[in-house]
């Protein structure tokens, strides 16, 4: 069985290795994994166990977040001093923190399953971390990053976006106001809420989760939060800046989206790219920062004709549609970078991306998982926003 290896960046960097074992894991002292190398070796062709997919099929029933949980499902061993941890891509999304945590010895590897596997939640882990040290620095400076997340409504999805990223805020050291106003709430009140914390210096970033209630004009809104302020870069002001190549907050979904491609290690630079979806929060500024890496970029939406050939031709394809399952295997060129943006709830209770995985993963070259994929790197981006935000309005260099 071939496996991609990611190392703990979640950069392919050992290419593809034939792994030599797999053994049910748990976690395993250092000499323990030693025996389990050896152990691994005298089942040179053993196939992905019987008991790992079924462990993978409990743990999706589940949807299990617990990583200690995740912990007792994972499969590792050694490849060449490398302790390499098998799992569906999903499993290995989830429990990247437990693996991290207890392996004590050697190079910490990622391994996927079915085509490979982008690290995403380890990318975002990077770029968090990244995040938390440049936060304790501006705090050793007195500065104290604060973001203030407003939420107007009951909307689920918002509740649960907005649960994620005050946690993170929380894992990074960065303070945060999370307001909660009723689905009643005027234009007016909303305004003024955001006028109110403009004002207050000791507020680096202001993020208003969307959508908003129909009686609130949305454009209004985000025109009302100052530009330096506005951390997830939908101002009118940070767009244009965005557009023509300006320093600006970049809007974080689409930024974490180059961020991982590139992790990957793909040059964006002369490539077929084909967006699907043209929002303003995804579609749009993912061409444009595509385009701004020199891509060719094609934009598809709800009105392309020949979409599934456009698609077909894409060295990158970025989906943003908003519907389960649009993107099947026949749409995806082999061995493109598919990166995947959709969140969406299914009959099942479970979330869904706009890509068919089983199908797209077994053509692609790198896929993202959902959820676990374009998801955690939008929040750690948004922590990346925030920290420039407080740095730059104390005039401090990070
Ligand atoms: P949107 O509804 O504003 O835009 C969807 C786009 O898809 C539109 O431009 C439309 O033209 C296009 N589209 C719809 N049907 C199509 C079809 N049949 N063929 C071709 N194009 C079609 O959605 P959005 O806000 O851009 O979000 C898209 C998806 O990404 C949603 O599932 C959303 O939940 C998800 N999302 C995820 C994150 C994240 O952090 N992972 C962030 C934002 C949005």
């Amino acid at each position: 069985t071939k496996y991609v290896v990611f190392d703990k960046t979640g950069t392919l960097t050992k290419g593809v290795f034939d792994v030599t074992g797999i053994y049910p894991g748990r976690d395993f002292t250092e000499d323990e994994l030693l025996e389990y190398a050896a152990y691994a070796e005298s089942y040179s062709s053993h196939p992905i166990s019987k008991s790992l997919r079924e462990a993978c099929g409990e743990l999706d029933a589940r949807r299990a977040t617990d990583a200690q949980e995740i912990a007792g499902h994972g499969v590792r061993t050694m490849v060449d001093g490398h302790v390499v941890l098998a799992g569906n891509a999903r499993m290995m999304d989830d429990s990247k923190i437990t693996y991290t945590k207890n392996t004590g010895t050697g190079t910490v590897v990622y391994v996927a399953r079915d085509g490979q596997f982008l690290g995403s939640v380890l990318i975002a882990d990077e770029v968090k971390e990244h995040s938390k040290q440049a936060i304790a620095a501006l705090k050793a400076q007195g500065v104290n990053p604060c973001l203030a997340v407003i939420l107007v409504g009951e909307n689920p999805a918002s509740q649960v976006y907005v649960r994620g990223k005050v946690k993170d805020c929380g894992e990074c050291g960065i303070k945060s106001l999370e307001l909660r106003m009723p689905e009643t709430t005027t234009q007016e009140e909303l305004l003024a809420k955001i006028a109110e914390l403009a004002a207050d210096k000791t507020v680096n970033g202001i993020l208003v989760q969307l959508p908003l209630p129909k009686q609130i004009n949305e454009h209004a809104v985000i025109d009302a939060i100052p530009p330096e302020k506005d951390v997830d870069g939908f101002s009118p002001v940070n767009v244009g800046r965005m557009q023509t190549g300006q320093p600006c907050f970049l809007p974080c979904t689409p930024a974490g989206c180059i961020r991982m491609i590139e992790s990957t290690g793909t040059k964006i630079d002369g490539k077929n790219a084909v967006v699907i979806g043209r929002s303003n929060i995804v579609g749009k500024p993912a061409a444009l920062l595509l385009l701004a890496k020199n891509a060719t970029v094609t934009v598809c939406h709800s009105h392309t004709a020949n979409l599934k050939e456009i698609c077909a031709n894409a060295d990158i394809l970025v989906a943003a549609v908003g519907r389960a399952g649009f993107v099947t295997g026949d749409m995806v060129k082999p061995g493109a970078v598919v990166i995947d943006v959709g969140i969406n709830r299914g009959a099942d209770g479970k979330l869904h991306g706009d890509v068919n995985f089983e199908e797209a993963s077994a053509v692609a070259g790198y896929i993202t998982p959902v959820p676990g994929g374009v998801g955690p790197m939008t929040r750690a981006m948004l922590m990346k926003n925030t920290t420039q935000a407080a740095a730059m309005q104390n005039g401090v260099a990070i």
